[in-house]
């Protein structure tokens, strides 16, 4: 740290504290050459959490990016546009509370997929033909099917 009076970069900390729940710390510190006492804030770095795609590529994970991808499963449902928003906010909770540095495109189609369906099964088979590319019709009528007979949700792709 440079010495903001005489521009010295050796300085002794004097003392140490934490504020803000742990996230920014606090130093008094004082310059060895002048006896210059100042203090210094040290916050930890943001860390973005990563999507890492099937073709290998990662990407930062946004709340806007995911708020497309529900909508247009979305689109034409009589589902208020607040309560998509609210949608978006929680899956992104549940994520970057069980991810901190990266996660997989695929367990990013799990999480929203479950929480889609709880709102809306319409949209949640709309989501699920675009995050799952269906060989066949058929295997979307099994889906289909599948989740006729269902009351609670469990995952199936
Ligand atoms: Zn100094």
């Amino acid at each position: 740290m440079q010495c903001p009076s005489c521009q010295h970069t050796d300085d002794k900390v004097l003392e140490s504290r934490t504020i803000q729940t742990g996230s920014i710390i606090r130093r008094r510190r004082e310059c060895n050459q002048c006896s210059f006492r100042y203090t210094t804030y040290e916050k930890i770095e943001a860390q973005p959490l990563l999507v890492l795609k099937k073709n290998g590529k990662k990407q930062p994970f946004t709340k806007e990016k995911l708020l497309i991808g529900i909508q247009r499963a979305f689109e034409k449902r009589p589902i208020p546009f607040s309560d998509i928003k609210d949608l978006a906010g929680q899956i992104e909770e549940t994520i970057r509370q069980q991810f901190n540095f990266e996660i997989s495109s695929s367990d990013v189609g799990k999480i929203t997929l479950e929480a889609i369906f709880k709102i809306d099964q319409v949209a949640y088979l709309r989501f699920a033909s675009v995050y799952q590319t269906f060989d066949s019709i058929e295997e979307f009528k099994h889906l289909v099917n599948q989740l006729q007979n269902r009351e609670i949700y469990q995952p199936i792709l």
